[in-house]
């Protein structure tokens, strides 16, 4: 693991001071590369603060133009970036506000021909796709490779985050062995609940890979931006899951 740099000092000052994550946390934290899929409002503000926080490189994938209205929600995007590529827009915007930070962008969506390589390249997912097959794209080859996932979804004013260790939690298919019935491409959103939302994904993957605070694993942890409730439930293992299963 490499030293912080006088840059890195200088930039991650504030958060050095934050009890149980300190140089030790930030060196694991510059170290890690951080895959997210799609990013869009939930992945966007998602990455934006993985940027903040230091991460030492991050592989944004999404394929398309940005449109119109993508821009109630997706703050890594900029006028200036309408009918161009998402990912050239958000890592334009990286690149102003942190460029101690390396980017790797794919115009791309994660699909079967791609999602291994990315995953093998990635110490930590994110998964913020609105549809559920890349999902479970994403959740079998975290499985199957033995890397961490932070599965980040929301409808309307609620969300939930997910992380997910291989062989020490269930997995996304233990908890929706099928896509739900009625799932749509479009959903009702406002940015700042999938910005919400975001934020509980990047303190879970921080906490994961810095080693501090208490982590979550193996715990769906529901929020109601209606109400402002959070809660925590225990996901129960499938035993005859077809992704992490069967059990030993
Ligand atoms: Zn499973």
């Amino acid at each position: 693991m490499s030293e912080l740099s006088e840059l890195d000092r200088a930039i991650y000052e504030w958060q050095l001071d934050v009890p149980g994550f300190g140089e030790s946390g930030q060196r694991k934290v510059r170290s890690a590369t951080a895959l997210v899929s799609r990013i869009g409002g939930l992945g966007g503000p998602l990455a934006f603060q993985l940027a903040a926080a230091g991460i030492g490189k991050l592989i944004l994938a999404h394929g398309g133009n940005l449109r119109q209205d993508d821009l109630n929600r997706q703050i890594l995007m900029r006028w200036d970036g309408l009918d161009k590529p998402r990912v050239e827009s958000a890592a334009k915007t990286l690149a102003n506000f942190n460029p101690n930070v390396e980017v790797e962008i794919v115009n791309a969506n994660v699909s079967e021909g791609n999602a291994a390589d990315l995953v093998a390249r990635a110490d930590v997912v994110f998964d913020c796709a609105p549809l559920f097959e890349e999902r479970f794209l994403m959740n079998r080859e975290c499985i199957g490779q033995g890397k961490p996932l932070i599965d980040c979804a929301m409808y309307n004013l609620e969300g939930h985050v997910f992380p997910i260790v291989a062989g020490r939690t269930p997995c996304l298919a233990c908890l929706f062995p099928e896509t739900p019935p009625h799932w749509k491409r479009r959903f009702p959103v406002i940015g700042a609940v999938s910005a919400l939302v975001a934020n509980v994904g990047v303190m879970e993957g921080l906490k994961l890979l810095a080693g501090f605070g208490e982590s979550n694993i193996g715990k769906m942890i529901h929020l109601d931006s209606s109400s402002m409730e959070m809660r925590k439930i225990k996901v129960q293992r499938r035993p005859d899951c077809s992704v992490c299963g069967p059990l030993k």
